[in-house]
């Protein structure tokens, strides 16, 4: 188990000096992962994921900075020497040997007394439901099998200085998938083991990890729990990529206590500085936090575009000038013709500047 601090780490797969900042598909980052933490690793497909996972594994030596494991500097070893055990999308098990044989591996390698690996092998192959088929050479089985020995083989050392797993159930059946999650995670909770999730599903990171960051573009945007991501969005891309509807982003000229909105002043519940006015300005509220009304002075009206009824909830989508607003549609809210108003909670509105999270001051600060 390990600690592990990233001291301004960025990396280019091109060679270079002076490669302008686009080349880079990690760009610089400092960050620590707690040790016994279950991380997961958010963002879209070619975001930087793979590449920084490769980097704290030690496939990939990176082209800047440093990578430490309990304070010691470890950029420069294998991910052998690192001690790590990682899991990749698709299956990396021996076709010719036998269940048993694959769980047992890793194990052998490292030269494990033989009643120590029995009793081991056992254990993962229960939680991973492959007991039946210890015996059967892994060539023979399903992928879903196979990629569960893949999950097993990562699992089976209990020594390691961190588990890393790259979408590790891309090949997984859909209905397996919630359980194996599931697994992974009592498994975390049993072990203190460091771990880091990656995926490009928000369902799968908020459900396994405790701290869950989010990269984008190359960029970790933010780090943080499932909550503080939906009620603090440090970026724009965090606000938008998590939570379903996203959060709503409209431009907006912001003063004081006040952010305009397509002509429509809005309270806020803290004071702004004057932003510069090269900065792109937009304000960011979650649908959960706007509330469809029947239209009145003084509130913010538009065109109800659609509504989807998610069962528990319902999401209007209404269109204001140019931009278009996903608010709740209050229970037991008769929607009547196509125009309503807007109610929104001051307190839970954000302010952006280049999509970056401008503090407001609280009342007291100002006063
Ligand atoms: P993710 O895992 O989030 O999908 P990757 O880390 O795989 O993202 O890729 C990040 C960026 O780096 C992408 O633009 C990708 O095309 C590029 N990239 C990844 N691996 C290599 C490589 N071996 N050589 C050159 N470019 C690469
Ligand atoms: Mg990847």
């Amino acid at each position: 188990m390990a600690r592990i601090d990233l001291v301004d780490l960025a990396h280019s797969y091109l060679v270079g000096d002076d490669l302008p900042d686009q080349a880079y598909a990690l760009k610089p980052v400092s960050m620590t992962w707690r040790q016994g933490g279950a991380y997961a690793l958010l963002g879209p497909s070619g975001c930087g994921k793979t590449t920084l996972l490769n980097i704290i594994s030690g496939i990939v030596t990176p082209s800047r900075g440093k990578i430490l494991f309990d304070g010691n500097d470890v950029t420069q070893l294998s991910t052998r020497e690192r001690n790590i055990a990682q899991v990749f999308q698709f299956p990396v098990i021996y076709d010719t040997m036998t269940v048993r044989e694959n769980l047992a591996f890793p194990l052998k390698n490292r030269g494990l007394p033989k009643a120590d690996i029995d009793k081991r092998v056992a254990e993962i192959a229960e939680l991973l439901d492959l007991t039946p088929n210890m015996n059967r050479k892994a060539t023979r089985l399903t992928a879903d099998a196979k990629q569960k020995i893949s999950l097993g083989r990562g699992l089976v050392r209990n020594d390691v200085a961190a588990i890393l797993f790259d979408e590790p159930l891309t090949v997984i059946d859909p209905h397996l998938k919630w359980e194996l999650r599931s697994k992974l995670k009592a498994l975390h909770r049993a072990l203190d083991l460091t771990m880091i999730y990656v995926t490009h599903d928000q369902t799968e990171a908020l459900t396994f990890a405790d701290t869950v960051v989010v990269m984008h573009d190359g960029r970790v945007v933010q780090s943080g729990t499932p909550e503080e991501l939906f009620e603090k969005p440090a970026h724009t891309f965090v606000g938008y990529f998590i939570g379903s509807p996203g959060m709503n982003i409209v431009p907006a000229q912001v003063r004081g206590r006040e952010a305009i909105v397509g002509g429509h002043a809005l309270a806020l519940a803290r004071s702004y500085d004057p932003l510069p006015s090269s900065a792109k300005v937009e304000i960011g509220v979650r649908p959960e936090f706007v509330h469809l009304a029947a239209k009145a002075p003084g509130l913010m009206s538009g065109k109800i575009e659609r509504i989807d009824d998610l069962g528990r909830i319902r999401f209007a989508r209404v269109r204001v000038g140019d931009s278009l607003f996903a608010a709740r549609v209050p229970p037991g809210f008769e929607v009547q013709g196509d125009e309503a108003a807007l109610q929104f909670e001051s307190s839970r509105i954000h302010v952006y500047a280049d999509s970056r999270i401008v503090e407001g001051r609280s009342l007291e600060q100002v006063a």
